[in-house]
């Protein structure tokens, strides 16, 4: 059974691509495929040097205050990605205050993964071509380590095709974001700086630094939140159950999920990418969606999409259809 046609995700086009002056366009149908194969080193840089940042932790030493801020800068910038730069900036599965886009956004870029509209515009081709050309991240056309840490390294990676993302480029504020979005990463490690020197003049008993929460805060967390991130697009479509025949090869992994808050039911996600919910089921751990029914209760998302009932009616369809396979698989074996 195919996805039902009305999943509100925005209509994409190959058509004639729009361009944003300032930053350029390259449109997926105009890249040859061995420029999304190339990687240059040059942009290679700002992800090796984080990790580096992560590794000088070794220089900077132990604490739990440490330790701490890098679990809640994790888990807070996690929710970010997840809640906002997929769900909302991908896919449109809500709404909010346009206040509310712009401080997503922003602060979405201390997640060193470009703005939101750079996001969008790659999730939106996956989606629209998952698993087949000109999917720019595919385990199955291009290996699970291109797939996870390869693709966005290339000239077609880093570029926008800004006929993905009409919806966005016509907000300066995000048009302004995307162009300096490395700022957010400085600005985080200025700031962990700033706290961990405090820290340490202030409150010597709890045994931290600058340097050492630049490393643990800055370096340690976001080379983790990179990398739990990078799983959808390699291991979620390598490991784990298909609930539904989405002619991909997505898949639902409870663990994933869990260090994702809610991103691993991938398989449940591409057969209807046009609600908030990732999890469809109560037992589903989705945390990204439980924190915007909790801002929706404030007033501050609204419109969260459900999972229509002919989605849940097609899940039991494809559960049937297993059962009544499932002695005739065994025959064979
Ligand atoms: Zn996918
Ligand atoms: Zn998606």
């Amino acid at each position: 059974m195919t996805p039902p046609p009305s999943d509100r995700t925005p209509r994409l086009t190959t058509a004639t691509p729009s361009t944003c002056p300032d930053l350029g366009s390259l449109p997926y149908a105009a890249t040859p495929d061995s420029d999304n194969r190339r990687i240059r080193l040059y942009d290679v840089l700002p992800i090796l040097s984080i990790h580096l940042v992560g590794i000088a932790a070794v220089f900077t030493g132990f604490s739990w205050t440490a330790v701490a801020v890098a679990a809640a800068l994790f888990w807070a910038r996690m929710l970010i990605i997840t809640a906002f730069y997929h769900r909302y900036f991908s896919h449109r599965t809500f709404r909010t205050h346009r206040v509310t886009q712009f401080l997503a956004a922003a602060l979405g870029t201390t997640c060193a993964q470009r703005g939101p509209v750079w996001w969008a515009a790659h999730h939106r081709v996956h989606h629209q071509h998952a698993d087949d050309h000109p999917d720019p991240h595919s385990p199955g056309l291009k290996g699970l380590l291109f797939s996870h840490v390869g693709w966005f390294l290339t000239q077609r990676g880093q570029q926008i095709d800004w006929s993905r993302v009409p919806d966005w480029r016509k907000y300066p504020e995000l048009v302004f974001i995307e162009r300096w979005h490395m700022a957010g990463a400085f600005v985080l490690a200025g700031a962990l700086f700033a706290l961990g020197f405090t820290l340490q003049h202030t409150a010597p008993s709890l045994n931290t630094s600058g340097p050492q929460l630049v490393t643990w805060g800055f370096g340690i967390s976001t080379s983790l939140l990179y990398h739990a991130t990078f799983t959808i697009n390699s291991l979620a479509h390598t490991i784990g159950s298909q609930r539904f025949n989405t002619g991909d090869d997505s898949r639902n992994n409870w663990f994933l999920a869990i260090i994702t808050l809610g991103e691993g039911w991938h398989n449940n996600h591409h057969f209807y990418p046009g609600t908030a919910r990732q999890g469809f089921y109560w037992y589903e751990f989705d945390p990204a969606y439980w924190a915007l029914r909790t801002l929706a209760l404030l007033g501050v998302v609204w419109d969260l999409r459900p999972v229509p009932a002919s989605v849940y009616r097609a899940a039991q369809v494809h559960s049937l259809q297993r059962t009544l396979r499932a002695p005739f698989a065994k025959a064979t074996t």
